[in-house]
């Protein structure tokens, strides 16, 4: 049988219901499960056999969900997280201890960009930040004997700038190590990294996915395509014994799930960072749409966009499903049904202009948040950044006038009317 399109997918892959089962994904709210014999539960702890015995480590809601995921990306099998924030964390340490280094672009979501500079460098693991349109020689010159990945974002958060994928994928293998890609903002409606080279792919499915703007997740998924055994000397965490499961051989064990498996068995064994069930029940709600909600925040951002790129208020627009904009030819090949509902601009007036403007918007909601059924806006300089200089913004790549204005499922018209009532009040002051 031929692959099934995304819609049905996005529907009903991950959960096939016995007779007398609930249609719906059931909401299994336990922490433990029960067992017959010492024996059954000792042989679960030894990872010859599967079962569920603790939440922490594995629970039918989640793993139902998590393989829809896999299924929508392509990939050979995936693991719900508390969060995006720790979907990027764990891609990183399953492959990564101290010792190790990092390379990454440096447009990336300012929660992993701090995640990766930060608090990753004080466990020890280095990473040089890369300008990804940098010609292919100049990103390979950042890679060291101990890097371990590459890491990026289809669509960055906020720029929304369109990663050369293939070109970072081509990077990343030249030198042994796999490519993460950071697939929030497209969604595997729009882009599938897996399909152009990428390894290993994240999510913070707090956004798009859930949509609804109900529950904090993230997912981690494996493509199973990285030849981990090839590089066994980068990868002893998957190539060699682990002590804490008597020996077992990631790679040896469980093959092309190598990978996704130990991020279950050992790190969501010991850094525990598990979506509950009922979040995992929300997310499957909102994938159960994604086909149809997509489109429509892309369809609707591009009409903003052009609108705000006319207004004589308005100084710049980017958005990559503009045509002009920089990534459009680049958005045209990853992303040829569109982009996302999030587009960034600039206005002429100032601050205090910037500042009246949002406080006039009626529809738009001031929010941090992006990607769900709600239209809102976040002023980085006034909001995230504020305790930053523009001197300060600017050295860190962001424009002191940039909005990211994330486009919801309300009426494009009605939109578009409150922009213009804002831009209005706020020249009346
Ligand atoms: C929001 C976001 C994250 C972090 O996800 P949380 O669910 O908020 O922890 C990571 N990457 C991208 C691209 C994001 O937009």
């Amino acid at each position: 049988m031929s692959k099934q399109g995304i819609g049905t997918r996005c529907v009903q892959a991950g959960y096939k219901p016995g007779k007398g089962e609930p249609r719906q994904i059931p909401i299994i709210q336990s922490t433990t499960f029960k067992y017959e014999t010492s024996d059954q539960m000792g042989r679960l702890f030894d990872l010859e056999e599967s079962g569920y015995f603790y939440t922490r480590l594995q629970n039918p809601t989640n793993d139902h969900v998590a393989a829809k995921i896999a299924d929508l990306e392509g990939g050979v099998g995936a693991m719900l997280t508390a969060s995006g924030q720790a979907a990027n964390l764990f891609a990183c340490l399953n492959i990564c201890c101290a010792g190790d280094h990092i390379v990454s672009a440096a447009n990336i979501y300012g929660g992993t960009f701090n995640l990766l500079g930060v608090t990753l460098q004080k466990l020890g693991i280095g990473v040089t930040f890369v300008n990804p349109d940098d010609p292919e020689e100049t990103i390979a010159a950042a890679f060291r004997p101990e890097t371990k990945l590459l890491f990026g974002e289809t669509l960055s958060n906020p720029g929304v700038e369109v990663l050369d994928i293939e070109k970072f994928a081509r990077i990343a293998h030249a030198h042994g190590v796999p490519l993460i890609v950071d697939n929030t903002f497209p969604t595997p409606v729009n882009c599938r990294p897996f399909e152009w080279g990428a390894d290993i792919v994240t999510h913070s499915t707090t956004k798009y996915m859930d949509g609804h703007g109900v529950a904090v997740g993230g997912a981690l998924v494996d493509s199973g395509r990285f030849d981990w055994e090839a590089h066994a000397e980068k990868f002893p965490g998957l190539c060699t014994p682990d002590a804490s499961y008597h020996g077992l051989v990631y790679t040896k064990a469980f093959g092309k799930a190598a990978y996704i498996t130990k991020a279950t068995t050992h790190l969501m064994r010991d850094l525990g960072s598990i979506q509950s069930p009922q979040n995992a029940f929300y997310l499957n709600l909102g994938l159960q749409t994604l086909h149809l909600r997509v489109p429509r925040h892309c369809a609707s951002a591009l009409v903003v966009a052009q609108f705000l790129e006319q207004h004589p208020d308005v100084a710049w627009v980017k958005y990559p499903g503009l045509k002009g904009d920089k990534d459009y030819e680049r958005a045209r090949k990853y992303l040829p049904d569109g982009t996302s509902g999030v587009l960034c601009l600039g206005l002429k007036g100032g601050r205090d202009f910037d500042n009246r403007f949002m406080d006039a918007l009626r529809l738009v909601t001031i929010e941090t948040h992006v990607a769900d059924c709600h239209s809102c806006i976040l002023h980085p300089a006034s909001h995230t950044h504020r305790q930053l200089s523009d001197a300060q913004l600017r050295a860190a790549g962001i424009d002191p006038g940039l909005m990211r204005l994330s486009i919801g499922l309300e009426d494009a018209d009605d939109l578009i009317e409150d922009l213009k009532q804002a831009l209005e009040a706020a020249h009346r002051g």
